[in-house]
């Protein structure tokens, strides 16, 4: 069992090891696009945002819910979504 890292996180660029056998036969993860859990609700919510599926005031709440730790460290085009919202 590898644990080499395979996967960098869309949110906070952080590197860490997701099965791409799991992936091969069709099991879906988060764990495909973001390195927790939490990143992956923020990666859903700026999504949804950027699709128009959410408003900005629809959005902000949900990102509220959302522990926010360290943001200003989130990849650049994150960064300025999350501050688009927050503004
Ligand atoms: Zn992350």
């Amino acid at each position: 069992m590898t644990t080499k890292l395979n996967h960098w996180c869309v949110i906070c660029g952080t590197g860490y090891h997701s099965c791409d056998s799991c992936e091969a036969i069709g099991i879906y993860s988060w764990k495909k696009h973001t390195d927790t859990l939490n990143h992956y609700q923020i990666y859903f919510i700026i999504n949804d945002y950027t699709y128009g599926i959410l408003n900005k005031k629809q959005a902000r709440e949900k990102l509220n819910q959302c522990d926010m730790t360290g943001w200003e460290q989130f990849l650049p085009n994150v960064r300025v979504k999350i501050s688009e919202i927050l503004s």
